[in-house]
């Protein structure tokens, strides 16, 4: 079986914009070919699971997403990060539009993608982990058995000051951004391959 590296995309891998309604709004943080590439030279597999319900709500369409999700495996491919697997939730339960309204098992934090992905790439998730900028990432991580990172980029360093005491689930680890969150998960496998 596979360990895995779950991503959240915004705020996370790129900048934070709101709805990222057009390509030239998806801004890929520096350190990220490198914060994969870690991850890869370790065994993770890295999966990116994204909820996008701007397309639910008539923002954009999957056109949009799928060419932004191109050019990111594109741009890390030239630089020697493979990501191997991206996963997206289009839907909204209330605000959707025609098929994308709907109450899916997808939409983050439900663990829809997770289970996808786990079967898709034959993953243990109690050896795999979860990094996101958003308190309901650590949320979600819990819920899908994944150990849960959180990054201070996006909406993480707002959230982290003002919102921690609330937090009823806590990060195994709080990083500055995913360059750092790499190397932590790097240094920890490497240390529960002989605690194991
Ligand atoms: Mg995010
Ligand atoms: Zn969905």
């Amino acid at each position: 079986m596979n360990k895995a590296v779950f991503l959240d995309r915004d705020g996370t891998i790129n900048e934070e914009m709101g709805y990222i309604n057009h390509i030239s709004r998806f801004r890929l943080f520096d350190f990220v070919p490198r914060a994969i590439k870690i991850l890869n030279e370790a065994g993770f597999i890295v999966i990116v699971v994204t909820n996008q319900s701007g397309v639910a709500r008539g923002y954009f369409d999957e056109q949009l997403v799928r060419e932004i999700h191109e050019r990111l495996v594109e741009d890390l491919k030239i630089k020697s990060a493979r990501i191997d697997g991206i996963y997206y939730c289009p839907h909204h339960p209330q605000e959707g539009r025609g098929e994308y309204k709907k109450d899916c098992p997808c939409r983050k934090p439900k663990t829809g993608m997770i289970d996808l992905a786990v079967k898709d790439h034959n993953i243990d998730v109690s050896h795999s982990f979860m990094v996101g900028d958003r308190y309901k990432d650590i949320v979600f991580a819990k819920k899908a058995g994944l150990k849960p990172v959180f990054v201070k980029t996006g909406y993480g360093v707002g959230e982290y000051t003002y919102q921690r005491n609330e937090w009823k689930e806590e990060p195994l680890f709080v990083a500055e951004n995913l360059l750092e969150a790499a190397q932590f998960i790097r240094d920890t496998a490497s240390v529960s391959v002989f605690s194991d």
